[in-house]
């Protein structure tokens, strides 16, 4: 940010532009808190801590977020830019005074541009945000019964030994009846939660193509980390059906980061446990903007490369290859 010679003078638009929502929902500990869904971010909203799991939306391409519920209602902006959630999150009131002790505190917690919007005479300092603890995952009380003979399966390309590795199957009781439930397992190897996997086209629209409990936070879960933990080598994709078929291509040693997004929690885990990644992300915007976040945050700490699915007939994820497509792509591995 350029100094500036008015000393009452803040550069907002700089300010906006340079630092992500991301950022500022890391400075709260929230980042677990929303589900991802490309750079849509869904989430009860925190602002008012309440009350549906969707009543806060974050765009993160957009830098903006809205409560649909009450924050309106209750005096608060409910909706704008990281200045205005600032604002909103630590109550500073509306108006013009807000934002600019909204962008103290930002550039106080980046360290960019300190020092450049004096606050207002008289106004108490913030009080210091003590960082939560991350989330945790609880294992499940419970595993469900699921029925392994879903057609579904084969029209996807699974087979038979896939579904029994995996454990999958369609649930027939429960928040995931008649969808297909993937069990999902800690780094530990707890079974912490259940993904369902919608069948039609209804069930997608009213809960989501993978319906997930609410409390799950799924920045602490490397789907498939516990079976692959042994292996030298990480294959990382995005998605459930990714690594299944990638398995079926002759790797059990790959990984799935359930979205585009690599937590702290992800990153530690990888670098703690494998000497090499391989990225093979989607080849769409989600995707490559993943894969280079990712490139920037693991490249000078560990050996990276990326496979990149170009000339497989269109096809932009590994779930639409073949067996014999991906193990093409990958063929490096075993040479
Ligand atoms: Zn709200």
């Amino acid at each position: 940010m350029p100094a500036t010679k008015n000393k009452n003078w803040v550069d907002f638009e700089a300010l906006k532009r340079n630092v992500s929502f991301l950022t500022i929902l890391e400075h709260y500990g929230l980042v677990g808190h929303f589900k991802q869904k490309g750079n849509k971010l869904t989430g009860k909203c925190p602002i008012h801590k309440g009350d549906s799991s969707t009543s806060c939306h974050i765009d993160l391409e957009k830098g903006a977020y809205r409560c649909f519920t009450r924050c309106k209602s209750m005096g608060l902006r409910g909706g704008g830019n990281i200045l205005d959630f600032v604002a909103d999150m630590e109550k500073f009131g509306l108006g013009q005074e807000g934002i600019k002790r909204a962008a103290k505190l930002i550039m106080e917690f980046t360290g960019t541009g300190q020092g450049t919007v004096p606050l207002p005479a008289g106004t108490p300092r913030p009080a210091p945000h003590k960082p939560e603890p991350p989330p945790e995952n609880k294992p499940l009380a419970f595993s469900l019964h699921l029925k392994t003979d879903h057609p579904y399966f084969k029209e996807r390309g699974i087979t038979p030994e896939t579904v029994r590795l995996f454990g999958l199957g369609l649930a027939e009781k429960g928040m995931m009846t008649g969808r297909i439930a993937i069990p999902i397992y800690d780094h530990r190897g707890s079974l912490v939660a259940y993904a369902g996997r919608a069948l039609d086209a209804k069930s997608a629209e009213e809960g989501g193509k993978y319906k997930l409990p609410a409390n799950f936070h799924k920045m602490q879960v490397l789907y498939n980390y516990h079976r692959a933990k042994d292996f030298p080598t990480l294959i990382l994709v995005e998605g459930f059906f990714d690594c299944f078929k990638v398995y079926q291509a002759g790797f059990l040693n790959v990984c799935a980061l359930m979205g585009t997004a690599m937590s702290d929690f992800h990153a530690g885990l990888i670098l703690k446990t494998f000497t090499q990644v391989v990225l093979m992300l989607d080849n769409d915007p989600a995707g490559r903007r993943g894969t280079g976040d990712i490139l920037n945050r693991l490249y000078d700490k560990i050996f990276v490369r990326v496979v990149r699915l170009e000339g497989f007939n269109g096809a932009s994820q590994p779930d639409q290859l073949s067996e014999r497509e991906l193990a093409a792509a990958l063929a490096f591995l075993k040479a």
